[in-house]
């Protein structure tokens, strides 16, 4: 087996080990060990090593409901190689129209705080959402939408290897943690997710909405680039 293809093969043992269990994790199917590259979202057989193509396969997702109504497949945008992963709960309108995460006013006041620690959406850091289509009405992830959608994410963060995510507000907060909390009791804690350090913080379009919102947030972001600048 080329160091290739055992990369690829710890890879997947390592994730279906965290999503399955050991049940899985002594089965991994025979075709994921050929070299063919064309695994099937459909049967949860992720192998891209490369984060464009890996975009490729799962793009016509239509394992949920969502997968109909959405205008655009909302992948993500950044750094292959980014420190810090920030991810917010589902597209919105906007995100739905472009095919981009957090782009409008939000996603403005998102750029000026990265550009405040030293960074841009090109620049180390990878932006992108739970679910990559967008719930009608902007209403939350159901859990069952988040059952099926949360590998892509889990494997975008292999791919990735972030030092850090950042959840940007209470839903893709308690959703990545699995908890039913308020944002205060999530916040001013180094959790994890998956194995990565996790820190929870308000989503710009909280800060748009509540200015007073602002500096508690500016203290997060000054805590998130101590640890990416290794001060912690
Ligand atoms: S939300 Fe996720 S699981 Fe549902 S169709 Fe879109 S990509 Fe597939």
């Amino acid at each position: 087996m080329s160091s290739e293809s055992s990369e690829d093969l710890f890879r997947y043992l390592e994730q279906t080990r965290e999503l399955f269990g050991d049940e899985l994790y002594h089965r991994p199917p025979e075709s994921f060990v050929s070299d063919s590259g064309d695994q099937s979202f459909e049967s949860g057989q992720y192998t891209s090593a490369n984060l464009d193509k890996y975009r490729e396969e799962i793009q016509s997702c239509q394992k949920c409901l969502l997968g109909e109504t959405r205008q655009k497949f909302v992948f993500g945008v950044g750094d292959p190689h980014a420190n810090l992963m920030l991810i917010g709960e589902a597209p919105g309108a906007e995100e739905d129209k472009l095919g981009e995460p957090f782009v409008g006013r939000a996603g403005k006041l998102l750029d000026k705080i990265l550009a405040a620690i030293g960074r841009s959406r090109e620049k180390d850091v990878f932006i992108c959402n739970v679910l990559k289509c967008r719930p009608p009405k902007n209403r939350d992830p159901l859990p069952s939408e988040v059952e099926l959608c949360e590998s892509y994410l889990i494997h975008q963060i292999h791919l990735i290897k972030p030092k850090l995510i950042v959840a940007l507000g209470r839903v893709a907060g308690k959703t990545l943690l699995k908890v039913e909390e308020p944002l205060k009791a999530m916040r001013g804690k180094l959790h994890d997710y998956h194995g990565t350090p996790l820190i929870v913080t308000y989503h710009p379009a909280a800060l748009l909405r509540n200015s007073g919102f602002k500096p508690p947030t500016w203290e997060d972001f000054k805590w998130i680039r101590s640890i990416l600048e290794g001060e912690q």
